[in-house]
């Protein structure tokens, strides 16, 4: 019999071969790009848990993970509120529920704590179905719930020094809620610890050979072998219907997609592009593009961080801070100069963008690689810091985002349908690469800056870390200046 957690119950929610993958063959299931990101967000809820903790003085701590004899004996001392207590079923259900709080002989009120900024009820993260999940795993060892609770974010909070958890936190009684799914919850958990212990599972396919890549896991190439490597999947935001289509036609490699199947614009310049073993160029269109920008040209990126729990007086929960910025600036003439800030401190200081300013002026067109980002981050900065408004409204009023280049005008099928900095740049620069950086994405920086600001002591560290950062934060902006040469040049 296996043993059927939350996170379990969860991820057969969104896909039941996955997660008997996972259970069953777990040397062929892949952890996936998102682990690290996943990673933060449980360190994220962890935190959080430690002001929750905060609601209850009188709390005792089973310990995470300790044990269900020992929540046992903890239960029988008759404590009024018990922290991370794990109960497990007959059937293999195992629960670690974050805070129980009794109220008389009987009954318990039962917490989840999130570390979102409201109860999430979508289709994806449904906090209603883990509460659920941990009633059910309760009741069924003999623990009686009477109300259901999720403690989450305030979204109105601002830091402002020390935290108080009283503001931090709202408590939503959601018990209604619960009762009104609860009986078709506890079908899917029934249906989930079934599905795990099968001996089989058809391994040949799975579901998502229908669906559109944006469904697909990272263990679609295990279930759907023989994917070649240029494949109808690729086709950029493909409809499911047209997939389809081309599947009952037989077709799974891109370059057997027959030259009058109907599809947009750029899912045919793939299909071109692949045929002729060359990208799809709209010169003309480029050349405008390009000659529409004033000199001098700043190639600019910034690296930003958040957490949960807010660090930074004057931020809210997932609050972004911009923390480095690195601008290589071109003038007409083909000089190239590069300026750069990383900022020591976890605080709003207007040193990033006095530097900036300093380096840039007002003058000529800022370039980025998915502006929206840039231009979002500029928004709060000048709410933060309104003495920059004209500076930093400038830089929005005058930015180009070059990855539209690869949205419209520039389609190579080596890209795989995607215009990412980091899918391009190898296609259009091969000698250009992240290969040799020791932070390779935006995730990663934010980790290692947080590091560096809140857990390294170690003085040598804390220059390879920085050394780090700047390098990558480098590449970024100088990635874009090689790509606008060779933009150039078509
Ligand atoms: S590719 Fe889709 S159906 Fe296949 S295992 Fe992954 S999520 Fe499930």
């Amino acid at each position: 019999m296996k043993v059927l957690s939350k996170t379990d119950f969860i991820h057969y929610l969104r896909c039941p071969d996955s997660l008997w993958l996972k259970k069953n063959k777990p040397d062929k299931f892949k952890n996936g790009e998102l682990s690290l990101f996943l990673s933060k967000l449980i360190k994220e809820g962890y935190e959080v848990e430690e002001y929750a903790k905060k609601l209850f003085p009188n709390g005792v701590e089973v310990s995470r993970n300790s044990g269900i004899d020992l929540t046992k004996a903890i239960l029988k001392q008759n404590n009024e509120v018990l922290f991370q207590p794990s109960f497990k079923t007959q059937s293999g259900a195992f629960a670690i529920a974050d805070i129980l709080k009794k109220v008389d002989k009987n009954s318990y009120h039962l917490y989840e704590v999130k570390s979102s900024t409201s109860v999430k009820k979508d289709k994806i993260h449904n906090h209603l179905k883990d509460v659920c999940f941990q009633k059910f795993v309760l009741t069924e060892c003999g623990i009686n719930i009477s109300t259901s609770n999720i403690i989450h974010l305030n979204e109105d909070f601002i830091k402002n020094g020390d935290i108080d958890h009283n503001e931090l936190l709202t408590i939503e009684d959601v018990t209604d809620d619960i009762d009104a799914i609860y009986s078709s919850v506890v079908n899917e958990i029934n249906s989930a610890l079934n599905y795990i212990d099968k001996a089989d599972n058809d391994e040949d396919k799975c579901s998502c050979i229908h669906k559109t890549r944006s469904n697909h896991c990272d263990s679609f190439e295990y279930f759907n072998k023989g994917i070649p490597e240029y494949s109808i999947y690729q086709l950029r935001i493909i409809r499911e219907k047209k997939l389809n289509e081309l599947i009952d036609l037989g077709c799974q490699d891109l370059i057997d997609v027959p030259a009058d199947f109907k599809l947009n614009d750029y899912q045919q310049s793939q299909i071109i592009s692949i045929t002729n073993n060359k990208p799809v160029i709209h010169k003309n269109e480029i050349k405008n593009q390009l000659d529409n920008l004033k000199y001098p040209l700043h190639f600019f990126d910034y690296e930003t961080y958040s957490s949960a729990v807010p660090k930074v007086d004057g931020l809210g929960p997932h609050g972004k801070l911009t923390f480095q910025v690195s601008i290589h600036t071109l003038t007409k003439e083909g000089s190239l100069t590069h300026c750069e800030y990383l900022s020591d401190k976890m605080q709003i200081i207007p040193d990033l963008v006095q530097k900036m300013k300093d380096f840039t002026g007002l003058t000529g067109t800022f370039i980025s690689w998915h502006a929206s980002f840039e231009i979002g981050r500029n928004d709060e900065m000048i709410a933060l810091m309104p003495q920059y408004k004209d500076y930093l409204s400038y830089i929005n009023a005058n930015m180009f985002d070059l990855e539209i280049i690869f949205k419209k005008n520039y389609i190579d099928y080596r890209c795989k349908g995607s215009s990412s900095l980091k899918k391009v740049l190898p296609i259009i620069c091969p000698g250009f690469s992240y290969d040799n950086e020791e932070i390779q994405d935006g995730t990663t920086a934010m980790e290692a800056w947080g590091d560096l600001m809140i857990n390294s002591k170690d003085s040598n560290l804390k220059d390879q870390i920085r050394s780090n950062l700047l390098s990558y934060c480098k590449k970024d902006s100088k990635a874009m200046v090689e790509i606008h040469k060779e933009l150039s040049k078509v």
